[in-house]
């Protein structure tokens, strides 16, 4: 059968797209894209042919299928998405699971990933991190959205488009309090890469300064909360040893 390669394409500065990258989208038979006239466009940029094949989330159950019967005739499928990494807040999980489940080689060709790219320079602690994709779009949802992670230790990272980023960070100020430190990514790899970090107070009001402050595409993170002594493993050996003892109680 055909392989099936998951290739990574620029977030914004053409120069990060990798050789082996190219070599295989010249090299595949079939393209699967997000939406294929910006594909399209990175593919003639790339002074690349082929035929491509639109995947998205709402049509990613029948394009599988369909993908998969390529992969039976032995050709090769390249899947790409509109920037990053395919499968990272994009489709592609039904069709690579699937593949997998059928027999069929699947192959990552790493490159740009915003969060990562994000994570690497914010200056926060990366040993254990939490990544949310994009917070709920409703205020309500977002706000439980985000009480729920209050107390998580690890730093979170998150997804949010422009229009919604003001809101997001003053619910972010809100909810965990003002004070929790937090670095936005802004446009990276763009002309206008920013990136705001200080206490989720300070960024607000940077951001709220900045003219172009609410353009582009934004990599949100907050360092995780202090870890506090009733989550100790101490104190859940605790709570196991007393449910013992009170079990050891029961009829
Ligand atoms: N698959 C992509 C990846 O690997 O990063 C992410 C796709 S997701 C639909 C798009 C979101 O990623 C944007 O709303 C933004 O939050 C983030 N993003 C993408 N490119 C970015 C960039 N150049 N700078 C900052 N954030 C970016």
């Amino acid at each position: 059968g055909g392989t099936l390669f998951i290739v990574a394409t620029p977030i914004g500065n053409l120069d990060d797209m990798s050789p082996r990258a190219t070599r295989v989208l010249a090299g595949v038979d079939v393209v699967a894209a997000e939406d294929t006239r910006h594909s399209g466009r990175l593919l003639s940029h790339l002074g690349i042919q082929k035929r491509l094949v639109a995947l998205h989330d709402h049509n990613e159950k029948d394009r599988a299928g369909s993908l998969l019967a390529e992969l039976e005739a032995g050709r090769d499928v390249a899947l790409i998405s509109d920037a990053g990494t395919p499968l990272i807040s994009d489709p592609g999980y039904v069709l690579v699971r699937e593949a997998r489940a059928a027999g069929f080689v699947v192959c990552p060709i790493p490159g740009p990933c915003a969060l990562v790219a994000a994570l690497s320079a914010a200056g926060l602690p990366t040993d254990r991190f939490l990544f949310i994709g994009f917070l709920p779009a409703k205020r309500s949802g977002r706000r439980a959205s985000l009480e729920s992670l209050s107390s998580e230790v690890a730093t979170l990272v998150f997804y949010e488009s422009p229009h919604r980023i003001l809101e997001s960070v003053r619910d972010i100020a809100e909810v965990l309090g003002p004070d929790r430190e937090t670095v936005l990514g802004r446009e990276i790899t763009k002309t206008f890469e920013t990136f705001y970090s200080g206490s989720v107070h300070e960024v607000l009001a940077e951001l709220e300064q900045d003219p172009h402050g609410t353009r582009g595409e934004f990599v949100v993170m907050i360092r995780g909360a202090e870890p506090c002594a009733g989550d100790s493993d101490e104190a859940i050996l605790d709570v196991d040893r007393v449910l013992k003892v009170l079990l050891a109680e029961l009829p």
